[in-house]
């Protein structure tokens, strides 16, 4: 291959760049002299000046320094620090657009790594209200330059925090409870944890809420084993949860509105310590102070128990979406056996055991399981099983412990990032389920996934993209394959 001659740019070069696509992080992507360039904040139609930032011999980073002809598909972000914040990717692009590029995106991985031609997709489930949804938030706390505590996010891609007093896509009374916390680390001279030296004592506010439940947790992740003060806290958390539903109700009568919001109500203070120097937000131990240690909520009919340090999808209207989505292709008739793999707090396994005969579910965090044996007595299931372990170890191990005589109707799989390692891929082949349902946050290894399934006897049949995080680019796709000797 010819070497590149190179773009004749050097770094802080200001450049006119059209944008003519969407990478796998959301940045707009531009060619400029045979160069590619990746933009963050520029979306395909603006035309920009750019600042070249970096350059590698064939691609190159760059900055907006000025739109100079926006694209049709731009808004204007609501929040003030989209821009610097790492939680919004895609605030400045219509929410239509962010559907259709999510959309696009699983598309392109099953074609490009999943190496499936013209995949068959469903339509995007979106969002109706693509803002204030989620119900767990992790702020970070710092130091400030005037040596104030500062609450906020981090800067993308740093471990700077940004002041930050209203997210646009978090429950909105978390506003009110980090008010509260900002005013006590103040008044009673609380140290925010420094992460270049290791010292202060508050190093991030886990909060939960329960959308239908009203139930709030607070939960400060403390470089020691206790909080000076708790009492103190717990009385301006207190107040503040009361203020903020009397203003709900003064709003709602104003308007003589419907209310959107449950009534709220601290159901748990507790501390996480996490001592050690590391970029892991939670640490194992959890000290009860006031109320549970856990909140409920519900993703449909079905009550859920959450402990801190267990998984629960932060979106629950359209966790409720995906689920069903999940039940739809799991197609059960009532005489199966299930296996829900990596099922967190077992929300997935107990929608599936109201239509299967049986259902066992795996994951590997212990509190997580512990939840899903109480929230399966907690609505009276009783024919769902868990086992705490990785899913690669536990199926394998089950299967042998069978003498290779184990099989499953339906396996459905929910796996992080990293998606599913191939030993575990092997034995749900060798189980011979009808069905593989593959829910996934990770268009890249869920296509990579489906590749070596297609390769062991497990046809592509559709998937359908459900949108759980609105103004970011983060996707949630579920899967449907099936054996194709049963087809
Ligand atoms: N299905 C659940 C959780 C999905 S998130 C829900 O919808 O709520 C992925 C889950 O996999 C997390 O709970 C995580 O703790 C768990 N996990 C991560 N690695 C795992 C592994 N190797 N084996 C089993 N579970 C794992």
């Amino acid at each position: 291959m010819k070497e590149q001659a190179g773009c004749g740019l050097k770094k802080n070069d200001l450049f006119e760049l059209k944008i003519e696509d969407i990478g796998s992080e959301g940045e707009g992507i531009g060619r400029y002299d045979g160069f590619t360039f990746f933009v963050k904040d520029a979306t395909a139609g603006d035309v920009i000046t750019a600042r070249v930032l970096k350059l590698k011999k064939n691609y190159g980073f760059a900055r907006v320094e000025k739109i100079l002809t926006p694209s049709p598909d731009r808004v204007t972000p609501r929040c003030p620090v989209a821009k610097q914040c790492g939680g919004c990717q895609l605030q400045h692009l219509s929410y239509e657009k962010q559907l259709e590029y999510k959309h696009n995106k699983v598309k392109n991985c099953l074609e490009r790594i999943g190496g499936i031609e013209n995949p068959v997709m469903e339509p995007i489930l979106g969002m109706t209200e693509p803002y204030y949804y989620r119900n767990k938030a992790q702020f970070p706390v710092g130091v400030g330059k005037d040596g104030k505590p500062v609450i906020g996010f981090y800067a993308g891609r740093t471990h700077s925090i940004i002041d930050t007093e209203h997210c646009y896509i978090q429950a909105r009374v978390n506003e009110c409870l980090m008010a509260a916390v900002r005013e006590f680390l103040t008044e009673y001279q609380i140290a925010p944890y420094e992460e270049e030296s290791g010292t202060g004592l508050v190093r991030h506010i886990l909060t939960r809420v329960g959308f239908t439940t009203g139930e709030i947790m607070v939960c400060p992740v403390l470089n020691g084993d206790k909080l000076p003060h708790a009492e103190a806290l717990l009385a301006k958390l207190q107040k503040a949860v009361e203020e903020y539903n009397q203003k709900t109700a003064l709003q709602v009568a104003e308007i003589a509105g419907e209310r959107k919001e449950p009534i709220f109500k601290l159901q748990s203070l507790c501390f996480n310590v996490n001592k050690e120097r590391t970029n892991v937000i939670l640490g194992t131990k959890i000290i009860p102070y006031y109320g549970e240690t856990y909140i409920t909520d519900y993703i449909g009919e079905v009550k859920y128990q959450i402990s801190p340090l267990s998984f629960y999808q932060v979106n629950p209207s359209q966790t409720r979406v995906l689920y069903e989505q999940a039940l739809a292709y799991a197609d059960l008739a009532g005489g199966e056996i299930v296996w829900d793999l990596y099922c967190g707090i077992g929300t997935i396994s107990l929608f599936l055991a109201a239509k299967a005969k049986q259902v066992y579910g795996v994951e590997i965090v212990p509190e997580a399981i512990a939840d899903a044996k109480k929230n399966a007595a907690l609505n009276g299931i009783s024919n769902a099983e868990f086992f705490v372990g990785a899913a690669e170890d536990v199926l394998p191990a089950q299967y042998e412990k069978s003498g290779g005589t184990m099989r499953a109707d339906v396996i459905v799989v929910d796996p992080p990032r990293k998606g599913c390692e191939e030993s575990l891929l092997a034995t749900i082949v060798a189980m011979q389920p009808k069905r593989v349902v593959y829910v996934s946050c990770d268009s890249a290894t869920l296509a990579r996934d489906v590749k070596y399934l297609g390769e062991h006897g497990y046809e592509y049949v559709k998937a359908r993209v459900v949108d759980q995080f609105g103004q970011s680019g983060h996707c949630e796709t579920v899967c449907l394959l099936v054996r194709k000797a049963s087809r």
